[in-house]
């Protein structure tokens, strides 16, 4: 049987594509400067391959054009242009990508930095403009054609002059309506700062006619309006850059463009990884907590670029929760994306990245916590408690990760020392890890309880943050030493014999005791002699898992 097309109803089908793509309006440039990157991509590798051809880097750019009063917007570029059969074949075949068929046929596979894949970015001019018209002249041509399309309806192709071999792409602005406004896409400010988000990597300057006030010649605090022509983008993101060429400096500045945050980063990770996935990342750890991280508004995530070109604001599969303070961005040309761009069509590439960084982080972490301590220290105060946060959380799974880098407030030491620092000075008689909780350092130091512990000579964690008994029991134990509450009824020391002593008093003041339980019903359960207490005349206890303070909180929270 003969097979038959498909049909579709192009009209509506473009229609719909336009207005269901793409989140955001403002990215119709984001496509449309890939586009003109693209062409003089293709360019610049005929020219490789072509030795009649030369390539002046420099007569190589994209332009952007606005015209307010008759709303028009032009992206022009010095690319490879297009014939009239590209044109008609490009243009006006909706998912055909006259560049996937370029990196095919020239068989370029990898590094090479052609953006475009799909076949529908150059549509979403239409999200914006009633009216597209492309004027283009093809290298090795001597004809030009324009291009004419509103949208649905279709286009027209005729013959037209153009000077130079290129493209140059004209916008005619919609008219605000009611409820929105397109006026915006001709506003000089708003073109830069969307250029600067979605293409500031594009290997091509992006040129802008920019009106500056400058001081007036020959004038004294006069000054008048100044159009120049100037480059928008960056170019070379520092990340592909060489870190030996890079100063502490360059990465503090980066920081504080990108809005990172308003301190200074404690520490930069510079990321090249060439291998299964081809990715580089440059990461932050801040200094200063930032003054949403503990609310429910602070969200976690990294800037995510394919190529140069930015893709998520926030991509928050890219680092766990425990290191959400984690600032930065990575880049990557291996991510398969989704049609919009905006997404990730799988996340197998991405899961890889992820987990790469998460090991990343910890180590650095690590290695700061052994090579610049005041530095962790300084860390730990702004973070510690989201790492402890991250041991309670998922059930301790990733205690692992994260035991080494926890530090609590030591007896001995009067200063914050990790769980290892305390296993490596356990004397040989003592069994447990101990811990005392309390509202704050002096607290728990007038605290009963820990009397015994410290006659004995051993050292007593502080925890006096809500958090960190929870973490420690998700731990259970560190090094195979067992958590203890100063406060819990049997300490691991006291001697058998003394066992047997403080049962035969307790008894023998059993009446007493009966007494003192029966004015105290409700609020203990049981009264004893204890042997613990040096200076006090007597202290709580606790007996099962939860502890006093454990108690408090649990009945503290909101259900
Ligand atoms: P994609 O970029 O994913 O291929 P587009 O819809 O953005 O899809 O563009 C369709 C095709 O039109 C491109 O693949 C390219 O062949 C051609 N094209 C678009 N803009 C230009 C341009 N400025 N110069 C040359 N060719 C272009
Ligand atoms: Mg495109």
């Amino acid at each position: 049987m003969a097979k038959k097309q498909f049909k579709a109803e192009s009209k509506r089908l473009l229609e719909m594509m336009i207005n269901s793509i793409y989140s955001k309006r403002e990215v119709f440039l984001r496509e449309l400067i890939s586009n003109a990157s693209d062409a003089i991509d293709k360019l610049y590798y005929k020219v490789l391959t072509d030795e009649s051809l030369s390539f002046d880097k420099d007569s190589y750019y994209i332009k952007i054009t606005a015209n307010k009063e008759n709303r028009m917007l032009t992206i022009t570029d010095t690319g490879i242009g297009m014939t009239k059969e590209e044109l008609e074949n490009n243009l006006g075949v909706i998912a055909k990508s006259g560049s996937l068929a370029f990196k095919n046929e020239n068989e370029i596979k990898d590094g090479h930095a052609i953006i475009g894949q799909f076949g529908v970015g150059f549509y979403a001019a239409f999200m914006v403009a009633d009216v597209v018209t492309v004027v283009s002249k093809a290298l090795g041509s001597d004809e030009a054609y324009k291009w004419e399309s509103k949208g649905a309806d279709g286009y027209t192709i005729a013959p037209t002059s153009k000077d130079t071999v290129g493209t140059e792409i004209t916008l005619t602005i919609k008219e605000n309506t009611e409820d929105e406004s397109y006026d915006e896409y001709l506003e000089e400010y708003q073109l830069k700062s969307i250029i600067k988000k979605y293409s500031d990597f594009i290997r091509y300057p992006i040129k802008m006619d920019v009106t500056e006030s400058k001081p007036k010649e020959g004038t004294e605090g006069e000054y008048e309006q100044v159009v120049e022509e100037k480059t928008i983008n960056s170019m070379v993101p520092i990340w592909k850059k060489n870190k030996n060429e890079l100063t502490d400096e360059d990465y503090e500045k980066f920081y504080n463009e990108k809005h990172y945050g308003f301190d200074k980063p404690l520490k930069h990770v510079h990321i090249s990884v060439d291998g299964t996935i081809r990715y580089n990342a440059i990461l932050y750890i801040p200094e200063k907590t930032p003054y949403d991280f503990y609310s429910k508004e602070y969200e976690k995530g990294l800037e995510l670029y394919s190529n140069g070109v930015l893709i998520m604001n926030k991509c928050a599969d890219l680092v766990p929760d425990y290191f959400s303070f984690v600032k930065g961005l990575v880049d990557s040309e291996d991510l398969s994306l989704n049609i919009s761009r905006e997404m990730l069509q799988h996340d197998r590439q991405l899961k890889l990245i992820a987990k790469n960084i998460n090991k990343k982080i910890k180590s650095e972490l690590q290695a700061m916590l052994k090579n610049e301590r005041e530095k962790y220290d300084e860390f730990y105060k702004s973070f510690g408690r989201q790492l402890k946060y991250g041991v309670y959380s998922d059930f301790g799974s990733n205690k692992d990760v994260l035991q080494d880098l926890l530090m609590f407030y030591s007896s001995k030491e009067k200063k914050m020392v990790t769980l290892d620092e305390y296993v490596s000075r356990m004397p040989e008689d003592q069994k447990y890890i101990y811990y005392a909780t309390g509202e704050s350092h002096a607290r728990i130091e007038k605290l009963p309880q820990t009397e015994l512990v410290a006659e004995k000579g051993y050292e007593i964690l502080y925890f006096t943050d809500d958090i960190d008994e929870f973490a420690i029991r998700m731990l259970m134990t560190y090094k195979e030493k067992e958590f203890k509450s100063v406060s819990s009824g049997d300490l691991g020391i006291e001697q058998e014999d003394n066992k047997e002593n403080t049962e035969q008093e307790t008894n023998e003041n059993k009446e007493l005791f009966d007494y003192m339980k029966e004015l105290l019903t409700g609020k203990v359960k049981d009264v004893r002699v204890s042997k613990r207490l040096r200076t006090h005349p007597v202290c709580l206890a606790t007996e099962g898992e939860v502890t006093i303070e454990m108690e408090k909180i649990l009945a503290a929270m909101p259900d």
